[in-house]
């Protein structure tokens, strides 16, 4: 069964709300993200759909690109959604992951499948564990995030500038 299911036969007009917690492992999301994953779901039922607005929190370790440590990090991500209820059974939507048809014998909403999606969409492309990483020396190796180490940082220029030397002579 759904972690994050709502059931939706008897819900009358208005506004419902819903609060879901879960591990992110039942919703399928991988080791990295631990903790507990947080839904807050806003239903607004109108005759001919629901609208849906659903808040999510979750915590994940990553590893850093640069120092390569891990590091912890929070996700708040929001998306909408709107239910339409349609007798049809196959319904000639364009794709559009913001609209879902909902056939009028349907009992329940599963969000996990798109709460799972969102969240790892809220995963940035490039995994820093803040923006001024001072990531690992390239010449012995430590963190210097933790750590000064005394190699000189302009090794990698001076050795241009050999290079230069030599083309010029
Ligand atoms: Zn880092
Ligand atoms: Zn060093």
């Amino acid at each position: 069964m759904a972690e994050f299911r709502i059931n939706i036969s008897n819900l009358s007009e208005g506004i419902h709300e819903h609060i879901f917690e879960a591990e992110p492992s039942k919703i399928g999301l991988d080791k990295r993200f631990g903790g507990t994953v947080r839904v807050k779901a806003v239903l607004d039922k109108s005759l001919r759909q629901i609208c849906l607005k659903a808040d999510i929190t979750a915590e994940g370790t990553f590893i850093c690109d640069r120092c390569l440590d891990d590091f912890k990090w929070q996700i708040a991500e929001s998306y909408s959604m709107v239910y339409f209820f349609s007798d049809r059974s196959t319904v000639d939507l364009k794709k559009d992951e913001e609209i879902q048809a909902l056939s009028p014998d349907t009992n329940y909403i599963d969000l996990d499948e798109d709460v799972r999606q969102y969240i790892l969409l809220a995963v940035p492309r490039k995994l820093l564990c803040s923006e001024d990483c001072l990531g690992i020396c390239p010449i012995c190796g430590v963190n210097r995030n933790n750590k000064k180490c005394s190699c000189k940082n302009q090794t990698a220029d001076s050795r241009w500038d050999e290079l230069k030397k030599l083309t010029h002579n």
